[in-house]
């Protein structure tokens, strides 16, 4: 049986405005044909400055109304709110949707593994990005690798946060079992499995959330799949949401 590999990128440096993730992170692995690259998005949007000081958000009215609701800086509250497309949550932790299609808490946007006084935001077209390092990366050293852009992201009903993918490209979002048929001959339904998000879940405990300095993960030997690429549920599908809505 064939194992699957899993390989931290080590000894990168803390990322700035203008480095070139493709270009370090081929220094540091030797890929081969069919890896999966999990890039954490901190550091892409730090190489793309998608971040800023704190001071340079000044607070509007509900901003400020949120801020103190939520006992945050208003500040970073209005940060939030201009990442925010839809806001679908305000309390006790806003909860947006981005104009890329990720629904998240706080929109994504962090504190941590940044200096202090400044946020860093998702970037705004992961998709895009995911695409550029995977072209980018097979401009370098020839290698035809799927890439995926991952995020530390809550959940509902459990506790505990996973590694989600906000981005990918290579390969599609969802392993599609509908017409499988399984052991015993039923034919499946239902299923569609989010491996893109199983794949940067793993990557995530290899990451860590602190002070690890681990934001690259390579997966080798994992086998290919089919599928599609509609991860996000449209308005009308997502009952959660609309749940959510009628209380808010
Ligand atoms: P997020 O999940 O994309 O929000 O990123 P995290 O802040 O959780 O960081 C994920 C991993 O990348 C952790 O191991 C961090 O220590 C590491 N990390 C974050 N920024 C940098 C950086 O600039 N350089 C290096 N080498 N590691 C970083
Ligand atoms: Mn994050
Ligand atoms: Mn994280």
């Amino acid at each position: 049986m064939e194992s699957i590999q899993v390989m931290g990128v080590r000894d990168l440096p803390l990322i700035q405005n203008g480095d070139n993730i493709a270009s370090m992170i081929c220094k540091k692995v030797d890929f081969h044909d069919g890896d999966i690259l999990c890039v954490a998005s901190t550091i892409w949007s730090k190489s793309k400055g998608y971040t800023k000081p704190l001071d340079a958000f000044t607070p509007n009215e509900r901003a400020l109304r949120l801020a103190k609701l939520n006992g945050e800086d208003p500040r970073f509250v209005q940060a939030v709110l201009d990442a925010s497309k839809d806001i679908i949550m305000e309390t006790p932790f806003i909860l947006s949707e981005l104009a890329f299609g990720h629904i998240g808490v706080r929109a994504g946007v962090d504190q941590s593994n940044i200096e202090d006084g400044m946020v860093i935001f998702l970037p705004p077209d992961p998709m895009a990005s995911a695409e550029e390092l995977r072209k980018d990366i097979h401009t370098i050293c020839g290698k035809k690798v799927g890439v995926i852009i991952t995020d530390t992201c809550g959940r509902s009903f459990r506790r505990g946060q996973t590694g989600n993918a906000i981005g990918w490209s290579g390969f599609t979002a969802i392993r599609d079992f509908r017409g499988d048929k399984d052991l015993f001959g039923h034919v499946l339904k239902i299923t569609e499995e989010a491996v893109v998000d199983e794949i940067a879940g793993f990557s995530n405990f290899v990451m860590g959330e602190s002070n690890n300095g681990v934001p690259a993960v390579v997966f080798r030997n994992c086998s290919a799949w089919t599928g599609h690429n509609d991860l996000y549920f449209s308005r009308a599908e997502d009952i959660t949401r609309k749940a959510l809505e009628k209380i808010r």
